[in-house]
C-alpha cells in the first residue's frame, strides 16, 4: 500500500499557489516547472493535479484520461523546449529506495547537453 498523500509537500502548495514556482506549462491535468536545482541547462519537472504520491498510486489509482493528459503534457513540455531532436532524459523517481525526496508524483525532464550513461 502507498503512504498516504501529505496534502502539505511542497508541490501540493505550488499547486495551489502557495509557492512561487517558474512555470513552464499548465493545462487540465498538469503543471509542469523549472526544478529550483537544475542538474541540465534544461531541468523540469512535471507533476499531475491530482493527489498522487508516486508512480505506484498514480498508475494504480488516477482515472485514464489523467493518466493521458500527463503523459501528454510530459511529452508536450519537451517538444515546446526543443528537447525532441537533440534528445532527453525523463526521470520520476518513486519509494524509499530511488530517493524521492517530495511525495507527489513528478517526471524530470533533463536536456541541454550530452547527458552520459544512465545513472546508477
Ligand atoms: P526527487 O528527488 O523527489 O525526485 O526530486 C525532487 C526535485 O524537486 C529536486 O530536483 C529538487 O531540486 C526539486 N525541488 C524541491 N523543492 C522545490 C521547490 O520548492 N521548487 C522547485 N521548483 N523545485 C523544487
Amino acid at each position: 500500500a502507498t503512504a498516504a498523500y501529505d496534502p502539505d509537500n511542497i508541490f501540493a502548495r505550488i499547486l495551489r499557489g502557495e509557492i512561487p514556482c517558474r512555470k513552464v506549462y499548465e493545462d487540465e491535468h498538469a503543471l509542469a516547472f523549472h526544478d529550483i536545482n537544475p542538474q541540465a541547462p534544461h531541468h523540469i519537472l512535471v507533476i499531475p493535479k491530482g493527489a498522487y504520491v508516486s508512480w505506484d498510486d498514480f498508475s494504480a489509482r488516477a482515472g485514464d484520461a489523467e493518466i493521458a493528459g500527463f503523459v501528454r503534457a510530459v511529452g508536450h513540455v519537451a517538444r515546446e523546449a526543443g528537447l525532441v531532436a537533440p534528445g532527453y532524459r525523463l526521470l520520476a523517481n518513486s519509494g524509499p529506495d530511488s530517493h524521492q525526496e517530495v511525495p507527489h508524483l513528478h517526471v524530470h525532464i533533463f536536456g541541454g547537453r550530452p547527458l552520459g550513461p544512465m545513472l546508477a
